[in-house]
């Protein structure tokens, strides 16, 4: 499981990398303190690009209450890691901003494949139609520069466990069952540990 984690956790700093990359050249920004993509119920995402996320929370001995607080959510609940501000609920900020997964991060700043094969900006409205942005976005889409391709993204992550990515989930659903799945393996880890025979024995056996 660690070596899993590990091997996701570079995937999302190459991404980032990519992304850095991309927005330097493009230009691209996002609405300043922007939180509309997040306080939406339609975030989904797998459960793979949570592990880091759910190793974090396990380290940290958060991970009960946040556990507690995803059973309380509803279908229709936007990520619980989102934080609205009161008096502008679009506006706010991911509480665990570094552990995110793989869409959160692509969101906004990579290109995807149509149904028509066609390669366009995965943005939200609010990017694409940013005067500040001033953006061409047809002359983005097709710039020589190195874009991020979300599907690139998605078949290395599947390359890690297929199993874990064939689903997209409701982001509270993915990021519960990372946590869950985390902590059945840790556990089992340890029992594993408590059974085998401490080494100076096992010398002795041999
Ligand atoms: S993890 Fe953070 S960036 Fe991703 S949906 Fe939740 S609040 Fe938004």
């Amino acid at each position: 499981m660690k070596q899993k984690v590990r091997k996701v956790s570079r995937l999302l700093s190459r991404t980032d990398k990519a992304i850095d990359r991309f927005r330097e050249k493009s230009k691209l920004v996002c609405k300043s303190n922007c939180g509309s993509c997040c306080y939406t119920n339609k975030v989904e995402s797998t459960v793979l690009e949570f592990l880091p996320l759910a190793e974090f929370l396990w380290q940290n001995k958060t991970a009960d209450a946040v556990l507690e607080q995803l059973a309380q959510t509803e279908e229709n609940d936007h990520c619980i890691f989102y934080i609205p501000e009161p008096a502008e609920p679009s506006l706010g900020r991911c509480s665990i901003y570094e552990h995110r997964g793989l869409l959160c991060r692509l969101f906004g700043f990579a290109i995807r494949i149509n149904k028509r094969g066609e390669p366009e900006l995965l943005a939200c409205k609010l990017i694409k139609e940013s005067d500040n942005n001033q953006l061409d976005i047809f002359k983005i889409v097709n710039s020589k520069y190195p874009k991020p391709i979300m599907g690139l993204y998605y078949m290395q992550l599947a390359d890690i466990d297929y199993a874990l990515t064939k689903t997209m989930l409701p982001v509270n659903k993915a990021i519960q069952e990372a946590i869950l799945l985390y902590g059945f393996n840790a556990l089992f880890d340890c029992q594993k540990d408590d059974l085998s025979p401490p080494k100076n024995k096992r010398k002795k056996a041999n």
